[in-house]
């Protein structure tokens, strides 16, 4: 994400190697990064955060928790700053608002950014909507919703019994269905664009994805993104300096 005075990345699954390439193939430079944002500690949002922030010094945000329980593979960083959940905190000209999600990690957290009249949410990894979620997203201009799995293909699928039970779980993740009936809660006039994340290769399809988010958007006048693993996703400008 970037501002005038904030160049923001929030998580880091990919490695280092990777996560130059594909900032690079958006004419950005990793030294050039004012703050990694850490979600939670799961090896696919902080794989290469380490490298990164360690060659180019770059500030890591995270809560206390999450840092506790991913040292050994953070090790030794130069600038860790905490944030609490629940609690704001500025970076330059934006406000950022970390808010809880319920996820089988230590204190995993969404985010929400605030800057002038625009809010954009970020929740991903979540295994259900709670109030405080639901609640938190509200009046986004711009959402980053967990897509997951579709339940059914994830029913039928490969994965062995427990991790078909751990992802469906209440701590696990969102399926298309549930991510679409949040979006047809919180959808308003002024929600120009939903991207679609963390989507299962395996238990998804995002064709299918984006028919239930649109399906439940109707009406409203929002573009529906979904992401992939494979390359960056499209730059959004909101405008306001976003
Ligand atoms: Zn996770
Ligand atoms: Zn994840």
């Amino acid at each position: 994400m970037e501002t005038v005075n904030n160049k923001i990345l929030i998580d880091v699954g990919f490695n280092a190697t990777e996560i130059t390439r594909r900032l690079e193939s958006i004419d950005q430079r990793p030294e050039d990064l004012t703050a990694i944002l850490i979600t939670h500690e799961h090896i696919d949002h902080i794989r290469g955060a380490r490298i990164i922030a360690r060659k180019y010094d770059i500030p890591i945000y995270l809560n206390p928790a999450t840092h506790q329980a991913s040292k050994t593979i953070l090790g030794n960083i130069p600038q860790i700053e905490y944030f609490s959940t629940g609690r704001p905190f500025t970076l330059n000209e934006l406000t950022v608002e970390p808010f809880s999600l319920p996820h089988d990690a230590y204190d995993p957290v969404g985010f929400n950014f605030y800057m002038g009249q625009i809010k954009i949410s970020i929740a991903l990894d979540l295994g259900y909507v709670t109030k405080l979620v639901k609640e938190r997203v509200q009046g986004a201009r711009l959402i980053i919703l967990e897509s997951n799995h579709d339940a059914e293909m994830l029913k039928i699928g490969p994965y062995p019994w427990p991790l078909k039970q751990r992802i469906s779980s209440k701590l696990g993740h969102l399926s298309n269905e549930v991510s679409s009936n949040l979006l047809a809660e919180i959808a308003h006039g002024q929600l120009v664009g939903v991207i679609l994340a963390h989507l299962s290769e395996i238990n998804n399809d995002p064709a299918l994805a984006r028919l239930t988010a649109e399906n439940s958007l109707m009406g409203h006048t929002s573009e529906v993104i979904v992401s992939c693993q494979d390359k960056p996703t499209t730059l959004i400008t909101l405008g306001d300096g976003l």
